[in-house]
Formats: C-alpha cells, sequence, structure tokens
C-alpha cells in the first residue's frame, strides 16, 4: 500500500509506505501481550483462544507469567507491552491489584491497558480504585470464551495504540520544539547537518547511521554537486565524499532521486528528509537508515520536524553567511579584523594581568596588491603569509587578516616574543614571492588601556611609524603619544575609505609662461572630499605618507594625470604636458617604474608628457639610489622637476649632478620678492642657478603683479600661482584652453 502526506508546500514531503496507517508497534513486530496467571491450564486454553487472534494483519505475540514478581520483571524487559490479562488472585487475594500498582506506579506505564481476569466471583475490586488505576475491564473466566477474549484483546489493543501515539507524539513534539533551539543554535552548515540527523535519529528512536548532503552545484544532475556533510554510525567514513561516491548504493540512489525529485522520498529501510531551504539556502537531504517503516503518527511528526528543521536550515544559514561576512577574511579564509577585535575585547576584559599581547605584522611589499603585484601573485604572497604566520604562532594563538597585508595576531607574550620579521624575511623557503620586508609591532595588552579598537590602532601605528622613520624591524608599544596617534590614525582609515571608494579627485592649476603668458603646462594636485568638505591635502598627505597610504593614493593620482592627459588631447591638446606630486616613499617602492610604466603604457601616454615632481629629500636621504633611480626615470622620458626647490639644506650643492629637469621655486621664496632688495635674494640664487645648469625654473606660488614682474624681469621662464589660475577641475582646465587658443585666434 502506498499514501503520501503533503505539507503546505507540497513538495517538502512525500512517502511510500508499506502498511495500513495503524500498523503493528514501531519495532516492527507485533502486538504484545502479557498474560498472567498461576494456573498452567488457564493459561495454556488462553494460548489456544487467542492462537488465530490477529490485529491488523498481524499475529500476536504472548508472554507468560505466573507470579506478580515474574510479571514485574516482563514488564521491566518489555516496555512495550501493549497489553494485560491478569489474574487477580494468585499467591495473594491481592497479588493482581499489586502488580497493577506496581506497573502504572513503579514502571511509570501509563499506556499498557489491563484487563483483570478472576476465577472467583467475589473477588472483584472496587469500582474506583479501577478507575484510579485505569483498569480497563474486569471478566469472570467462565465468561471469556474465543470470541469475547478475542474482542476484549482487540479493544485493548486498539485503545493502547491510541494512547500510545498520543503519548509519542507528545514526546515528539516537545523535542521538536527543543530539537529546534539545537539547531538554530548551530554556527554553520556542518554542525546544523550533524546536529539534524542525530536529532532525527533521537525523535525516531534510531541509532544515528546515516548521512546529510547538500546540492552544492545547482547546474549537474544529481548525484552530481552532491556533496556528504555530515555522517554518522555505519556511515562516518562517507563524510565529505561526493554522493556519487558514496559506498552504499541505495542511499545514494535514494539521496540523488530526493534531489531531483526535490522531495523526501521514504522506505521501509531508510527515513529521509527532503530541506529545501525556502530557496535562499542550497536544498540538504538528511538519509537514516532504519530496520523499519514508520506508522502515520511518526509520519505527521516527521513533517512538523521538517518544517522546523527547513526555518532552522534558513536561520543557520543566514547567521553563519553573516558570520563569514563579519567574522572572517574571504581571500584566506582566517579570521579578520572584527573578529580579532572580538577577541581582543574579551581579553582586555579579563583580570589583570592576562599575559597576553597583539602583534601586528605588515607585508611591506604588499601594500596594495592590486598595484604592487599582479592580483594572484599578491593572493599568493598573502596565502603565504597567513600560512607561515600559523606555523611561527600556532594555537592558542590566533592569527587574523587585519587588512591588505596587514596581519595580527594575539596570543601569550612569551609566545609572541618570537620575532617575526627575521623568521619571516629569513625564511629557507626562497620560492618565486619571497617577504621582502616584514615590519611588526608588539602591543603587550598588560601595559595597554583602552578598547580592541584602539590596541589595533596603536599596532598599526606602530609599524607606520617604523616605516616612516625609514625603519625596519618591530616596534614595542609604549603608552605615550596615543592620543595624537589615535586621531591621525583614525584619518587615515578614513582616507582609506575614501580610496576605496574612489572619491579621491584631482584638480589642476595651470602653469603660464613668463614671456607669453600662455598656459603650458599644469600640477595635478590631490583632492579629498569628506562629508561634503574638502579636506587640505596639507593636512591629509602627511596622514597619507605616515600611513603608508600614499602608496594607492600616488597611484590613483598617477591614473586620473593620464586620463587627464587623454581628455586634453581629445580637445586638441595633446603638447600641453602635466605635472604630478611624487611622494619619497612611492618613489623607493621596488615596483614604482615598472608599474608607472605599466600605467601609462596601458592609457597609451608618452612619458614625456608628464613631470614627476619629487622633494629634495626623497632623493638626498640615499643620494645614489636616488640618482640611478632619477637617470632611468630620465631615460623613459619623463620630465623631473625638484618641488619646494630651495627649502632642503642640500639642494644647491647636489642639484648639479642630479638627473632633473626642472627645479620648482618654493613658495616661500615667491613670497619674499618685494620684500628682500638685496640682489642676492634666494629666488635669484635659484634662478642663475637654473640658467647655469640648464634647467627650467618654474616659480611656485605668484599671488601678485608685483611678483609676476619680477620674475619676468629677472628671466623666469614660467610660473604658477593664484594670480594666475587656481587648482581647478579638468573640465575648467580645459575651458581655459579652449578660450586660450581662440584668444589667439
Ligand atoms: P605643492 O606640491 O607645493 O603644491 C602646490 C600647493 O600650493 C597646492 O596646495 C596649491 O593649491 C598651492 N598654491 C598654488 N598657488 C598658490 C598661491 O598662489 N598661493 C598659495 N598660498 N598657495 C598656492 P595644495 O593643493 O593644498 O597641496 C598642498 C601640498 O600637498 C602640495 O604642495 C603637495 O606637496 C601635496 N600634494 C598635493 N597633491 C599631491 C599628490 O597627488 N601627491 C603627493 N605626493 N603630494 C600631493
Ligand atoms: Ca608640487
Ligand atoms: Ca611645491
Amino acid at each position: 500500500m502506498s499514501g503520501s502526506v503533503r505539507s503546505g508546500d507540497d513538495r517538502m514531503f512525500e512517502f511510500r509506505q508499506e502498511q495500513a496507517d495503524d500498523g503493528p508497534p514501531a519495532d516492527g513486530v507485533a502486538f504484545t501481550v502479557l498474560s498472567v496467571d498461576d494456573d498452567p491450564a488457564f493459561q495454556q486454553s488462553l494460548r489456544m483462544a487467542l492462537s488465530d487472534f490477529r490485529f491488523n494483519d498481524s499475529p500476536l505475540r504472548l508472554l507468560t507469567a505466573s507470579s506478580s514478581s515474574e510479571a514485574q520483571e516482563v514488564m521491566v524487559a518489555h516496555p512495550d507491552v501493549s497489553a494485560i490479562l491478569l489474574d487477580v488472585v494468585m499467591e495473594s487475594d491481592d497479588a493482581g491489584l499489586q502488580l497493577v500498582r506496581a506497573v502504572r506506579e513503579q514502571l511509570g506505564n501509563a499506556e499498557v491497558r489491563i484487563v483483570l481476569i478472576t476465577g472467583q466471583p467475589g473477588m472483584a475490586p472496587m469500582r474506583k480504585t479501577l478507575q484510579q488505576l485505569d483498569v480497563s475491564d474486569y471478566w469472570l473466566k467462565t465468561d471469556l470464551y474465543r470470541e469475547r477474549l478475542q474482542g476484549i484483546v482487540t479493544g485493548s489493543l486498539r485503545t493502547w495504540s491510541e494512547i500510545h501515539a498520543l503519548a509519542r507524539a507528545k514526546r515528539g513534539l516537545q523535542h521538536i520544539v527543543q530539537m529546534g533551539n539545537r539547531l538554530t543554535g548551530q554556527r554553520d552548515l556542518d554542525g546544523f547537518s550533524r546536529q539534524l540527523l542525530h536529532e532525527l535519529a533521537t525523535l525516531l528512536e534510531m541509532p544515528a547511521d546515516g548521512l546529510v548532503c547538500v546540492r552544492e552545484d545547482g547546474n549537474g544532475t544529481p548525484p552530481e554537486g552532491v556533496r556528504v556533510i555530515a555522517a554518522d554510525g555505519a556511515f562516518a567514513t562517507q563524510q565529505g565524499r561526493w554522493l556519487a561516491d558514496v559506498d552504499d548504493a541505495m542511499a545514494r540512489d535514494l539521496l540523488a532521486e530526493a534531489f531531483a525529485t526535490r522531495a523526501s522520498v521514504g522506505m521501509p529501510a531508510c527515513q529521509m528528509l527532503y530541506l529545501d531551504g525556502d530557496g535562499r539556502v542550497p536544498p540538504l537531504v538528511a538519509y537514516l537508515a532504519s530496520e523499519r517503516s514508520l506508522d502515520a503518527e511518526e509520519h505527521e511528526l516527521l513533517q512538523v520536524f521538517t518544517a522546523h528543521a527547513n526555518a532552522s536550515l534558513v536561520n543557520v544559514d543566514l547567521t553563519s553567511r553573516l558570520d563569514r561576512v563579519a567574522y572572517r577574511d574571504s581571500l584566506l579564509d582566517i579570521p579578520n579584523g572584527n573578529a580579532l577585535r572580538l577577541e581582543l575585547q574579551q581579553v582586555l576584559e579579563q583580570p589583570w594581568p592576562s599575559g597576553q599581547s597583539l602583534l601586528v605584522v605588515d607585508l611591506g611589499q604588499y601594500t596594495d596588491g592590486s598595484l604592487a603585484l599582479g592580483p594572484e601573485q599578491g593572493d599568493l604572497l598573502l596565502q603565504r603569509m597567513a600560512e607561515r604566520l600559523g606555523q611561527l604562532y600556532p594555537p592558542p594563538c590566533r592569527v587574523a587578516r587585519l587588512h591588505e597585508g596587514t596581519f595580527a595576531v594575539l596570543g601569550p607574550t612569551t609566545w609572541l616574543a618570537l620575532d617575526p620579521v627575521s623568521a619571516l624575511e629569513q625564511s629557507e623557503d626562497t620560492g618565486e614571492l619571497p617577504f621582502l620586508r616584514v615590519d611588526a609591532a608588539r602591543v603587550d595588552l598588560d601595559h595597554y588601556r583602552g578598547g580592541a579598537g584602539g590596541a589595533v590602532a596603536a599596532g598599526l601605528l606602530l609599524v607606520n611609524r617604523i616605516r616612516a622613520d625609514g625603519g625596519h624591524g618591530v616596534a614595542d608599544y609604549r603608552a605615550e603619544g596615543e592620543q595624537e596617534n589615535l586621531q591621525r590614525f583614525l584619518q587615515s582609515r578614513a582616507l582609506y575609505r575614501a580610496l576605496r571608494e574612489d572619491r579621491i579627485g584631482v584638480a589642476l592649476q595651470a602653469q603660464v609662461d613668463m614671456d607669453s603668458g600662455a598656459v603650458v603646462g599644469a600640477e595635478v594636485l590631490a583632492r579629498w572630499n569628506e562629508n561634503g568638505q574638502p579636506v587640505s591635502p596639507a593636512e591629509f598627505i602627511p596622514v597619507a605618507e605616515a600611513s603608508g597610504l600614499i602608496v594607492p593614493l600616488g597611484q590613483r593620482v598617477i591614473e586620473l594625470t593620464c586620463d587627464a592627459l587623454r581628455a586634453l588631447e581629445a580637445a586638441g591638446f595633446p603638447e600641453v604636458p602635466l605635472s604630478v606630486n611624487v611622494s619619497p616613499l612611492q618613489l623607493h617602492r621596488r615596483e614604482f617604474i615598472d608599474e608607472l610604466a605599466a600605467t601609462l603604457e596601458k592609457q597609451g601616454i608618452e612619458p614625456r608628457r608628464m613631470e614627476l615632481e619629487i622633494t629634495e629629500g626623497a632623493v638626498m636621504n640615499d643620494y645614489q639610489a636616488g640618482r640611478e633611480l632619477l637617470a632611468r626615470l630620465r631615460r623613459l622620458g619623463f620630465g623631473i622637476a625638484v618641488d619646494d626647490f630651495g627649502t632642503g639644506y642640500s639642494s644647491l650643492r647636489y642639484v648639479h649632478s642630479l638627473p632633473v629637469t626642472r627645479l620648482k621655486l618654493d613658495r616661500h621664496f615667491t613670497s619674499e620678492i618685494g620684500e628682500a632688495r638685496g640682489e642676492s635674494s634666494v629666488a635669484d640664487m635659484i634662478l642663475a642657478l637654473g640658467r647655469r645648469l640648464g634647467l627650467d625654473v618654474v616659480a611656485e606660488g605668484v599671488e601678485t603683479r608685483e611678483q609676476a614682474n619680477w620674475l619676468r624681469e629677472h628671466d623666469c621662464p614660467c610660473a604658477q600661482g593664484y594670480l594666475f589660475a587656481r587648482p581647478e577641475p579638468l573640465e575648467d582646465f580645459i575651458a581655459r584652453m579652449r578660450r586660450q587658443r581662440t584668444g589667439d585666434g
């Protein structure tokens, strides 16, 4: 016989049933009746009378006991006895009643039906007693002819079936409610699946021999794309396999069918649950091997179970995804900054001293994966870094990725005493991607006062400080200067976001030929608006330099400069060069030249159209290396201007030997024009120097006519300043060029 029970959504549940709805008890064996009588002859006749008895097509299992104590033992061994035919008078007049009390009150069996039988008419117990003990019937042996006996047994079994089903349903529903909480409490799909299997087995009172599969890839035909994510009992070894590789052929086929038909397939030898995930979560099927089929009540329970489990599945998926997004690094599959800060907070809330430290480790050469290395190389480097850190600082230390090439380790101070810089840089493994440069900072949490975010910030700042100071290695946190550091850190974070969200722009400031008054070029200046307010570069450039963000920022400005050059070309001004500021930190990255050349190449820009403005310090700190760097840039065709010229102590002495093309007279000296009357003003000297070395000179910060006139008189070829033009958007600059052209024409 086959039937199906359908749930609300119609596909969730379907089963094939082998038996009629009110079939035999759950263990698959016929109903069990216990006859208790000290008269062997009566036992014998009872057996005869019931020999052809059937209830719901099943024969009866008849157990016998000849005393009250023996009967108690049988009841303990067989709690599934459905009915007791009990002789009232045995070893004592009330031995039967005592047994009833023991069954109901001591064994707590309220389900078993009890029929009292006596040979002596006067021995009937009080009706009230019978009611209290829930005794169904009372009969005289002499009245028990075959048909009546069979009728009595049938009635008892039917009542027992109902009571038993109700009791089981009640237990099952209680279980389901608790199960829902336990399932929803799981953090991820794996935990959920293990728990699901366990709950299903408990509900059906079966051993947990089974597995749970999920459809990882919805494209193939199941079993393709279906994976075992939980397995237990006899199936434990199947964990992690593709369904196609599962040893048990029946489980494999039925599971595949369940995924294909999107329904639970119920068979006598197994139970299956199809959880459809409400279309939000990939479907999941639980398979439990069983030796029996389920009855109608169990099927109904299973439906309720399925609905609950499905709701839990959707919840768990949601929370676990949130968890992953919020607390895991998606690339490296290790904890992220949020997770670390949570753990850090817990450590900071522990009683003092915690004996824990925080280590921030930064991979200098990464800085920005998309710039420094190709994306794959960058990812590879990060993966290796995560691996090596995990080896250097094994559990209980916890390794997390904060951002980009920056990692953090939280663990016992003694463990973190190991120097990560030398350990990583001197790594034996000199594969394709060595760790060229690692810097680190340690924050002993017992010497730190503040929250988790601050501790991480302190570590990050220390690392950046090492870089900014031109150092290298590991720094240890000291409490001084913390406030100021934090302020800068917060700003660097805002800048980081702005970069991420592509909210950094540029303005162009015209440079004017002093003879003709024509605009002959422009300087590109970074612009950043935060909350609608422009932030001055004088403020954010130093922050960017201290935090290392100047590297991606500078790259962005270079890209925008290329865009501007293309726009100028399109507007008919292919000969107008643009100057772009390059910070020392940018310049000294070994990838700088290659990246720069690649960017221009990609955008189809000739290097001669771009001038790089560098500060004197950038070259003078390491004169030899700086000189070679500039020479390479010159050979590529870039113009090179020395920015803020005259403010560095050594410039006047060394500039003659540097391969530069232009000097930018610092604004400060321009402002002195008109004040200093003497022949030997700095501006004058610099102009003379430029002439002698054959270098172009551009005067910055020209605000007055007077300054402009003086510069013209002293043969300054070029100038830039508010007098001529303020930094302006690209469109305005192009419009200025157009006006100039029509004015000329
Ligand atoms: P800088 O390279 O010396 O740029 C010239 C600065 O002087 C600009 O300030 C410009 O607006 C300002 N200026 C121009 N004409 C006059 C004038 O007549 N009078 C006065 N008082 N100021 C004038 P800004 O845009 O605020 O930039 C400040 C500094 O920030 C720049 O000085 C430069 O060092 C840095 N910076 C700006 N953009 C970038 C960039 O993309 N990369 C790097 N590394 N640094 C940049
Ligand atoms: Ca400049
Ligand atoms: Ca300047």
